[in-house]
């Protein structure tokens, strides 16, 4: 599994690192950068992945 976060569409409000602490994190910008592999299991991905407000996170299996 695969996790990635668009740059250009995340507004950092960090809620993918709270649902999936171990697979995203925040950089110096306040942007989300994705940790591969990731260190969540799929139902947590998902769940960032669903509740990014911009739908900036693609998983790939
Ligand atoms: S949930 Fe989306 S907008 Fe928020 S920090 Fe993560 S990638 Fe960025």
């Amino acid at each position: 599994m695969k996790c990635k976060v668009d740059k250009d569409l995340c507004i950092g409000c960090a809620t993918c690192t709270i649902l999936a602490a171990n697979s995203f994190k925040m950089n110096d910008d306040n942007k989300a950068v994705e940790i591969n592999p990731p260190g969540d299991d799929a139902e947590a991905l998902k769940d960032a992945k669903d509740n990014c407000p911009v739908a900036a996170i693609t998983i790939e299996e």
